[in-house]
């Protein structure tokens, strides 16, 4: 993991500094098992917590293996036929608001994109402690059976970290 100044994202490439690409407070490279997180976020810790804990469950996805992945994935289903909307951050909002009705029954790439970004975001929201948030819009009977999902996976003894 490694900190640096002004970070921001162009043609999916993380630059530090300089006017082009969007602002953004974390890149992880999967492949490369590298971190890179914004440097002034060293101010907030809360939000540094938030920040580092969304881009460390990118690496636990990644490993989670797909029967725990269809579960999750099961879950937000559940959710979006109930009609539940909003999200445990912009990340996983971004996606959902762009879900289209055909998206899950073909596991699209959008879904799955959704998947894991909504998975971060949720580990980094009900691990992290940052308690109500601007990004928090998930209403609490949804977020609460999200934390019990969370728990479940947490109790397994293979999973334990
Ligand atoms: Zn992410």
């Amino acid at each position: 993991m490694r900190l640096a100044p002004e970070l921001r994202a162009r043609d999916g490439r993380l630059i530090s500094g300089g006017p082009s690409g969007v602002p953004v407070h974390a890149g992880s490279f999967l492949r490369t098992r590298e971190i890179v997180l914004e440097s002034a976020l060293l101010d907030q810790p809360v939000e540094f917590a938030r920040i580092f804990l969304h881009e460390l469950f990118h690496f636990v996805w990644l490993r989670a293996g797909n029967p725990l992945r269809r579960s999750w994935e099961a879950l937000l289903e559940d959710e979006l036929r109930s009609g539940a909307r909003g999200e445990l951050g912009w990340s996983a909002d971004g996606r959902k608001r762009r879900l289209g009705p055909r998206d899950r029954a073909s596991r699209s790439r959008r879904w799955r994109e959704y998947a894991c970004e909504s998975f971060c975001d949720s580990a980094a929201c009900l691990l992290g402690g940052a308690g109500d948030h601007e990004e928090f819009t998930l209403a609490r009977r949804v977020r609460e059976n999200r934390r019990r999902w969370f728990q479940s996976l947490l109790g397994r003894p293979a999973l334990r970290v």
